[in-house]
Parts: C-alpha cells; sequence; structure tokens
C-alpha cells in the first residue's frame, strides 16, 4: 500500500506555491518598511512553555498539542502557535538590552491537533509580529497597520473586517469574571459540556462559544467593567485607528482562545464567512510569567493557509510562466543553447530547455503544455549560419534572428 500524507497536512505546490510565494515576499516586504526583524525560532519546545504560557484552561493545551517524550524522556511539543516561542526567545537572548521596542515578525507552520474542515488543518501556517517593550496603544495600532497593509498589498483588505475589543487588565478583568461566573452560576448546569469546563478553568471562554445564545443574551460583557485606564487605552485606541482611516467594529465577544491576553484584542475576520483570518492584542503579563522582566508586549498572529484559500477564491492571477523554452536537435545543438540559455537567464528571462534528449515534436509540445511563451528552435541549419529560429507561441509568429543574447532580447520585446 502506498503510504499518504497525515490527515489535516497538506502538499503546496505549482499554482499554489505562487500564492504562498507572493504572501511570503509582501510579508516581508511591508515588515522590512516598518523596521521590524525577523525571528525564526525552533519547531518544538519543551511543553511547559506551552501550558504555562498559552494556559492549561485552553482547547489548544487540553486537546490540540502535539506531544510526545523525547528519547531523552523530556517531554516536548510541536509548537502550536508562536507567541510563545518568541517570548522564550526575547527572555533567554536577553533581548531587553536592545533598543526598546523590539519588533519582530515571523512566518512558519504551527501543529494543533484539530478536527479537519475547509481551512482547518494540522499542521498550517502562521504569520505575526510581536512588539516587546511598549505599553501604549500605539503600539497596538502600529501591529494593526503593519496587518492591514499586508492583506492591502494582496488585495484582500476589502473583503474582511476588523474586530476589536477590550478585555481589560488583571485587576478589572478579576471584578468581572467574579461577576459573569455569579451570573452563570445557576445557568451552567443547563449549558452545554464544554462550557462546563470552562466555567472551572477559563470562564471567558463561555463568551465566544456558540452555544447557548439565550442564556448569553443577557451576560455582563467586560467592557462594561473596564476600569479608567483601561478604557481610556481603548478609547485612544479606537480614535488611533479612526484618525488613520481605519475601519473598525466593536465585538464584545472577542475574548480570544488564550490566556495570555490583556486589554485591547482584535481580529480580522472575512466579511462573507465570518471566518477569523487573524488575530491578536495585548499580552502585558507574558514576559513575566516566562521568567524576564515586567515587559508591555502586543501583536497579532495570521493564519496564511486561510488567507490563500481567499487570494485563490478571488483568482488573483499570479502564475508564472516561462519565457522561452530551447529547443535542440542534437547534444552539439543543446551546448550551444545552452549558452545563450545562461546569458538570457543572467538578463532576467526565466529559460528552460530539453534535458531528456527527446525529439523535435516532442520538445515543441512540451515547451506548449508548460505555456513558454516563445521556443527558440538550433538546429544543423541554424548552427551553419549562427542564427536562431524564434517562434511565439502565443500567435504563432516565426522568424530568425543572430545568435545573439541582446538581439534575440530586443526581437523578443518587439513581437
Ligand atoms: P489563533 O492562534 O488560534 O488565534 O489563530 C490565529 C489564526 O490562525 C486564526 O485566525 C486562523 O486564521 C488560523 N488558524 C487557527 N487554527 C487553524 C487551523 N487549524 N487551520 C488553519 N488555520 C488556523
Amino acid at each position: 500500500m502506498n503510504i499518504t500524507k497525515q490527515k489535516g497536512t497538506k502538499d503546496i505546490m505549482f499554482k499554489e506555491v505562487n500564492y504562498w510565494q507572493k504572501f511570503e515576499s509582501v510579508i516581508k516586504e511591508v515588515c522590512d518598511s516598518h523596521n521590524f526583524s525577523e525571528i525564526r525560532v525552533p519547531t518544538f519546545e519543551a511543553t511547559e512553555l506551552f501550558s504555562r504560557s498559552v494556559g492549561d484552561g485552553t482547547d489548544i493545551v487540553t486537546k490540540e498539542m502535539y506531544t510526545f517524550k523525547d528519547r531523552g524522556d523530556r517531554s516536548i511539543t510541536l509548537r502550536p502557535e508562536f507567541t510563545a516561542g518568541v517570548v522564550r526567545a526575547y527572555v533567554e537572548n536577553g533581548l531587553s538590552s536592545r533598543p526598546s521596542p523590539v519588533k519582530l515578525w515571523y512566518a512558519g507552520p504551527v501543529f494543533r491537533y484539530e478536527k479537519m474542515q475547509k481551512g482547518r488543518y494540522r499542521e498550517f501556517r502562521q504569520f505575526g509580529v510581536e512588539i516587546f517593550g511598549s505599553s501604549s496603544y500605539l503600539a497596538d495600532i502600529e501591529s494593526i497597520t503593519v496587518a492591514k497593509e499586508i492583506l492591502e498589498k494582496l488585495g484582500i483588505y476589502d473583503d474582511l473586517k476588523l474586530k476589536i475589543n477590550s478585555i481589560g487588565c488583571k485587576e478589572c478583568r478579576a471584578k468581572y469574571i467574579e461577576t459573569l461566573r455569579e451570573y452563570l452560576k445557576d445557568k451552567i448546569d443547563n449549558m452545554c459540556d464544554d462550557c462546563k469546563v470552562r466555567y472551572e478553568k477559563n470562564i471567558m471562554r463561555i463568551i465566544d462559544c456558540k452555544e447557548d445564545l439565550e442564556v448569553k443574551k443577557e451576560m455582563p460583557m467586560i467592557t462594561d467593567y473596564l476600569c479608567e485606564d483601561c478604557k481610556k487605552d481603548f478609547e485612544n485606541l479606537q480614535n488611533g485607528l479612526k484618525n488613520l482611516g481605519i475601519e473598525y467594529e466593536i465585538d464584545k465577544k472577542i475574548v480570544r482562545g488564550l490566556d495570555y491576553y490583556n486589554k485591547a484584542v482584535f481580529e480580522f475576520a472575512s466579511k462573507d464567512l465570518d471566518l477569523s483570518v487573524g488575530g491578536g492584542g495585548r499580552y502585558d503579563l507574558l514576559v513575566d510569567m516566562l521568567g524576564g522582566a515586567k515587559t508591555p508586549a502586543t501583536g497579532f498572529a495570521f493564519g496564511m493557509d486561510r488567507i490563500v484559500l481567499l487570494l485563490e477564491e478571488k483568482g488573483m492571477s499570479i502564475d508564472k510562466r516561462p519565457d522561452i523554452f530551447f529547443i535542440a536537435s542534437n547534444g552539439d545543438a543543446y551546448f550551444k543553447a545552452s549558452i545563450l540559455q545562461n546569458k538570457l537567464r543572467k538578463m532576467g528571462l526565466i529559460t528552460d530547455i530539453d534535458i531528456c534528449e527527446r525529439s523535435f515534436s516532442s520538445q515543441m509540445k512540451y515547451a506548449s503544455k508548460i505555456n513558454a511563451r516563445f521556443v527558440i528552435i538550433i538546429g544543423e541549419d541554424e548552427i551553419k549560419n549562427n542564427i536562431v529560429t524564434i517562434k511565439n507561441l502565443d500567435t504563432g509568429n516565426q522568424f530568425t534572428a543572430d545568435f545573439d543574447a541582446s538581439v534575440i532580447m530586443k526581437s523578443i520585446e518587439i513581437m
């Protein structure tokens, strides 16, 4: 029996990989232009890193992590998200001694054991940014602006909406949680099984659960319990977004799945499907929790696979096409052709050549299958006369040119 790929993984190739490459180049371009530096953290970490930061009561830690013992009997986990690893790296490498704020971006695969469906995989890719050292709302705006610019450059910003909320600081959240616990006390027995667990372990997650909506209509919301500081911060954030012309809506149900968030949280969701493509927020307590000095921090993570799905659905055209396929009649012609091919490649063209010693007609068929714009034919007559025959495969036009890269380049431009 053939070995097939694991559930929830995918092979990314050909047309789809062009979308990924485009996406990755836009991420790099925008992050560079905002003076963020890339960080590449390990794919696996000590399990404790995630249970401590993401939170023992979260779905990720309780149900979704790929955890195993290595041969040295250590508990290892494939990263289910990046922030914990980036914070670990920040603390371990003493990045707090660098000029503050430290602005980092990342992109790569993450692993969660989840139920498979469209846009939901077990190995998927995230990109994101983290900003360490600023408690100002301006840092939240900086990270939202980076996200916005990337989405704009990809042509999908208008298909998405930005939803924001504040989940308060440690103090006002503690008061709110007390009120929420009291409100749910005599209702929780009739709620879904997941929420019963959440009631004990991660009560705010009850807010974004899609079950028992009737009970939730009257539920107290954190935004009504914010302290003066958190209220002011949230207003500043909104005014900042307005000043920059960034549209948003307040969604009181956004609490984010992970324990480490506080204050501003946000999500980008597709307008059509209401499917979250990314989100983030402030996590001022995490660096401290993972052994560093108290350091305010904010950031976001986007699901890259979901954005690529959007790009595909929009039919963004980014197919790569070879400019020239060389057809050589025999070994000598092949070696002459490859000299020319090298020169044209250095001049920036995408070129290809037969490496199977096939017949003229098979080479011609191949050139048209790979959708080359031109073929350059080098046979005995061409070698004798020091010329090449060029055929435009779109129009069928055919003509000869000197065996000279610059002449060929010019003739291709005028065809
Ligand atoms: P989270 O780290 O859970 O906040 O997720 C951030 C983003 O990653 C989400 O908005 C999704 O776009 C994406 N994402 C989360 N889980 C999956 C998954 N299983 N498959 C594909 N993308 C995902």
